[in-house]
């Protein structure tokens, strides 16, 4: 566990604010960069906790969570940012946190909340690291997502579609500098193109969206594949995450066990409906209710969950 003198908030300090002509009054104004920090969860390794919300001009789609990882020779961001104004925010905490070089910049996945802060790492010339799937996510929804965003937080923040400049097909590793990390490319499930991290300097497991806490999770993949995906999460007998969505670090049983809770009630809920030839509007209005409590933003994802489980049971 991380002690407390590892704890690193790094918003605006008064005198930066004064320094900058601001009284302190207007600091809540200031919005979305003041009210971000990153957090030392473990040596070496910094995190930003994203907002349990939707993307809004307010949030600038901050609503991942996203950080970065220093070796002693160089950093590697574990998932750039929902726009390029987080991506700009989270390289300038870097900057203030180590000047070696940005070397990598991982892809998670496919998600805008996750990819679109990659514009902000350009200059760096890092190695974009990807699911060997996600060229072709990328290719058919990129500019479509960023179209989506644009109306929501505006063109200069949105920033451009980067593409992997390393895929991964199977399992890879890279070094920092006496800090191994290594990435499994699983089939789909949260998504068609999910990869996961081990730091093996802090023994944390980093699943990305194969994780998600608190926020109902959002199902874009495939049901069955997502369950099997966290088995073999699991396997790796790996016991403190971090998540896609949640809290910063959590326990991996504890918090899959939730998730997989929600999974099969999903799955079981919409095979039952399917095998009683209910339809699609039905079993969105009755799959899945029980759940409800449980999870933020549920009403917002629980019915596209059902919808997107119907197609793929119907064919089994
Ligand atoms: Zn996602």
């Amino acid at each position: 566990m991380p002690r407390e003198d590892q704890t690193l908030p790094l918003r605006l300090s008064r005198r930066q604010a004064l320094a900058g002509g601001l009284c302190l009054c207007c600091l809540p104004s200031l919005g979305f960069a003041a009210s971000l920090e990153v957090t030392e969860i473990a040596p070496g390794v910094f995190m930003r906790h994203g907002r349990d919300e939707d993307a809004s001009a307010t949030n600038l789609d901050a609503i991942a969570n996203i950080g970065f990882i220093v070796g002693n020779d160089s950093v590697m961001v574990t998932d750039s940012g929902g726009s390029l104004a987080d991506g700009r925010w989270l390289r300038k905490v870097i900057r203030q946190k180590t000047q070696k070089p940005i070397k990598y910049v991982v892809l998670s996945h496919v998600h805008p909340d996750h990819a679109f802060g990659a514009g902000a790492f350009l200059e760096d010339k890092p190695t974009f690291i990807g699911h060997a799937q996600l060229p072709e996510a990328l290719s058919d929804r990129g500019a479509y997502y960023r179209k989506g965003l644009a109306d929501i937080i505006g063109e200069s923040n949105v920033g451009p579609v980067v593409m992997p400049t390393h895929t991964i097909a199977k399992n890879d590793k890279i070094d920092l500098g006496n800090r191994l990390i290594t990435f499994h490319a699983h089939g789909p499930a949260h998504t068609t193109s999910d990869l996961s991290m081990v730091d093996h300097g802090s023994g944390l497991l980093l699943p990305a969206d194969l994780l998600f806490v608190h926020r109902c999770p959002a199902l874009d993949g495939s049901l069955t594949g997502w369950l099997k995906e966290i088995d073999v999460l699991k396997a790796m007998k790996i016991p403190k995450a971090v998540p896609g969505h949640g809290p910063m670090t959590v326990s991996f049983d504890a918090a899959s066990a939730d998730l997989v809770r929600y999974l099969t009630v999903l799955r079981d809920g919409v095979r039952a409906e399917i095998k009683n030839n209910g339809s699609i509007q039905h079993a969105i209005n009755t799959v899945g209710q029980s759940e409800k409590q449980n999870w933020k933003l549920f009403e917002d994802y629980n019915a596209r969950n059902v919808t997107e489980a119907y197609k793929e049971l119907e064919w089994e």
